[in-house]
């Protein structure tokens, strides 16, 4: 039958983002163009038998359906845009064969659904069911099926299923196709496009609502929080007039966004001081931010052991005064912060201890290479699992702030210690060995990777913070 045909064409979405895309719209990726251009090209690189027969589908869809490839963000197609459109374009009453489109029914799983009530959703019997099931072995994925995957039917009015097609989110699934009273099973693999988005904001109250203001997606935030946790307590350091701007991507498939992607290059600027952070993945696919000059983000120690921005959005560090004690008072530094609030290891090492301790109430000790140690006093409670002799990664949740022990409110008492000495975490950090750098051998590779991406990015900043910072024209 030559409608299923079609239809079957219509499986590799990709083909229709490549068919669809001006290319003046993809050469908006810049400093990513190859990287698009690659997962763009990639669908292409099927046989050729199959990319003769889709380019004349694809003119044909063109023309029925109006699309206007001049149009700056045109949307591509998916098979359920096609098939709503078809049914209200004026061409497809003289074009039966169109709406023949509609036998795909589109199934979201709901909680509580199983497989069988799904295929008597759509008419099919639990026989129908039991065939697809046993047609491989690749077949048993529908044995894990979870609420918010998506199931596609394609059955002719003759009434056997012809293809199913098993989304696990918009980018993954499989396709089953009926072939001799067998299903052959091939996966389905989709390229989101990256649109490099840019952001700049100012804080005012609190990063967060920094981050709101401007439309920044939380993650995204917090993610910038996390690459420059190194070199910024984001609960003591931030001021009002800091400013920080974000370029990310954001992820495109068919046209439609379905979600947030990587940060390619962050800056903030506190008190005064600018921080420049850049994305670099090495040879062996290793991820990281590094500055300009290649130094790794990510050093010994976090600056701060408070994960303020996983439990309380509207927490706001500048009214809430978060040192209550200086650390001259009594040896530690004191995290005012809503009970509940994640406390997080700020350097890989041992737990060598988690229980009560007189006036700290509930403490962790965490014992890390080269004679460092920190303490968290006053927990509410422990982390699952946080026990003597656990090991630990920075960054890692051992414990939620509380008013255990000698505690007035809520808040965190954070030692850290050299050799057993105390010291002023905030002025010792600088004082540690340097952070890792890219390889000598390797600053070639690096410089190639984010030369292009670090001036862009420079250029976005200064156009932006030079307009925000002139005067009014009168
Ligand atoms: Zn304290």
């Amino acid at each position: 039958m030559e409608l299923i045909e079609l239809i079957k064409q219509f499986a590799s979405k990709q083909y229709l983002v490549v068919s669809h895309y001006p290319r003046g719209h993809l050469i908006i990726a810049g400093a990513l163009c190859s990287l698009v251009l690659v997962l763009l090209i990639l669908p292409l690189g099927d046989t050729d038998e199959e990319a003769n027969g889709r380019t004349e589908i694809v003119l044909d869809i063109d023309l029925q359906q109006n699309v206007d490839t001049e149009q700056d963000q045109p949307d591509a197609l998916t098979l359920s845009d096609f098939v709503i459109t078809a049914e209200v374009a004026p061409q497809a009453a003289t074009q039966p064969i169109l709406e023949d489109v509609t036998l795909w029914q589109n199934i979201e799983v709901k909680s509580g659904d199983n497989l069988s009530t799904i295929f008597s959703k759509v008419g099919l019997s639990d026989q129908d069911l039991f065939r697809v099931l046993n047609s491989s072995d690749e077949a048993k994925v529908l044995n894990q099926v979870y609420p918010g995957y998506q199931l596609d039917f394609l059955i002719p009015p003759e009434g056997e299923l012809e293809q199913l097609r098993l989304l696990k989110s918009p980018l993954e699934g499989f396709l089953f196709t009926l072939n001799n009273n067998n299903y052959d099973v091939e996966s389905i693999l989709n390229f989101p496009q990256l649109r490099p988005t840019f952001k700049v904001g100012s804080i005012a109250d609190s990063l967060f609502m920094a981050g709101q203001r401007e439309q920044i997606p939380a993650v995204t935030i917090m993610e910038m929080a996390n690459i420059f946790g190194g070199v910024i307590d984001f609960i003591l350091d931030p001021r009002a007039g800091d400013d920080f701007s974000i370029l990310y991507d954001e992820k495109y498939l068919d046209g439609e966004f379905i979600g947030h992607g990587d940060i390619l290059a962050t800056q903030y600027t506190n008190q005064g001081k600018t921080f420049i952070a850049v994305r670099y993945s090495n040879e062996e696919g290793e991820t990281g931010y590094y500055n300009a000059e290649g130094e790794s983000m990510r050093k010994a120690f976090l600056r701060s052991p408070l994960d303020v921005f996983r439990i309380s959005s509207n927490f706001n560090p500048s009214r809430r005064h978060p040192i209550l004690n200086t650390i001259r008072a009594h040896k530690g530094t004191d995290y005012a912060a809503p009970r509940g609030t994640p406390i997080r290891t700020t350097s890989d090492g041992q737990v060598t201890r988690a229980s009560r301790n007189g006036s700290f109430g509930n403490l962790v000790i965490v014992k890390h290479a080269g004679g460092f140690e920190t303490k968290y006093a006053h927990l509410s409670k422990y982390a699952n699992g946080v026990k003597k002799g656990k090991r630990v990664r920075q960054g890692d949740i051992i414990g939620y702030v509380g008013t255990t022990g000698s505690a007035t409110g809520p808040h965190l008492h954070y030692e850290f210690l050299m050799g057993g000495v105390h010291q002023n975490p905030r002025t010792i950090i600088d004082k540690l060995p340097k952070a890792e750098s890219i390889d000598p051998t390797e600053m070639d590779s690096f410089r190639m990777q984010t030369a292009d991406l670090l001036k862009r990015f420079s250029d976005m900043n200064s156009t932006t913070f030079i307009t925000l910072n002139q005067p009014s024209a009168d």
